[in-house]
This record gives structure tokens, C-alpha cells and sequence, in this order.
């Protein structure tokens, strides 16, 4: 059984306004901020304020809206870096590369035969 959720997890200080964010996008359930370390330029956070470790325990209205917000960031990622395509990702606990315990979707503008950095 996964561990309980962290209230001390990092994206849980940057929701409280404990640690700085570069945020582009706010409503009312989710937040949207720059990945401090880009896979490649314009590499998005999407992340519900809901706290949930991840998709393994959110609740349903929560992953519902958060889809949303991810469909609203990926369009505008795309525009804005004349992207060839998205790349949307979520992991869920270590074994699947997850290293920050509050559920979040990575949305990656991409281009052609440009590689994500590792
Ligand atoms: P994951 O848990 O899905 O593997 O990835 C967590 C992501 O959070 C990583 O892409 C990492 O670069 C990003 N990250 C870790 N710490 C911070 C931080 O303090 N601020 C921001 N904006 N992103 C972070």
C-alpha cells in the first residue's frame, strides 16, 4: 500500500505560496507552473490543489477537471511554441518515476526530430 500523502511535498509548498512558482495558468481546483528542470522548452506542471499522492487515490472530479486544465495548457503550448506535438505524462510512485508525492500531468510541447533531455 502507497504512503500516505505528504502535506511537506514541494508542489504542496509552491500551492501554498511557500516556494516561488512560474505560474501560467489558475482556477479555482488546479494550477499550472513551469518544470524547474524543462525536458525541453515549455515544459508545464498541471497540478489539481486537491491533495492526492497521485492518480492512484485522487478523487474522480478532480482527475476530471485536472484533464481539462491539461487539454487548455497543451493547446496553448502548442500555439505558443508552434509545437509539432504534445507530450502529456503522469507517473504514479517511484517504481513508475514518480519523485514528487502530489498527483501532477507533465505537458511537453515537442518538435521534429528534437529529443527530450534526459
Ligand atoms: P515526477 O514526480 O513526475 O517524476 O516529476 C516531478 C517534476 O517536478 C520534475 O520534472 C521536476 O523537474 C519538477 N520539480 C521538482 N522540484 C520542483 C520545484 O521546486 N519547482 C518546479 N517548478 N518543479 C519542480
Amino acid at each position: 500500500k502507497p504512503a500516505a500523502y505528504d502535506d511537506n511535498n514541494i508542489f504542496a509548498k509552491i500551492l501554498r505560496g511557500e516556494i516561488p512558482s512560474h505560474r501560467i495558468y489558475e482556477d479555482q481546483h488546479t494550477v499550472a507552473f513551469m518544470d524547474v528542470m524543462p525536458q525541453a522548452p515549455g515544459h508545464v506542471l498541471v497540478v489539481p490543489k486537491a491533495p492526492s499522492r497521485n492518480i492512484l487515490d485522487a478523487d474522480p472530479a478532480t482527475l476530471a477537471h485536472a484533464i481539462t486544465v491539461v487539454q487548455k495548457v497543451a493547446k496553448a503550448l502548442e500555439e505558443v511554441f508552434d509545437a509539432d506535438g504534445v507530450f502529456i505524462a503522469q507517473f504514479n510512485e517511484p517504481a513508475a518515476g514518480q519523485t514528487v508525492f502530489h498527483l501532477h500531468f507533465h505537458v511537453i510541447p515537442r518538435h521534429e526530430g528534437v529529443a527530450l533531455k534526459p
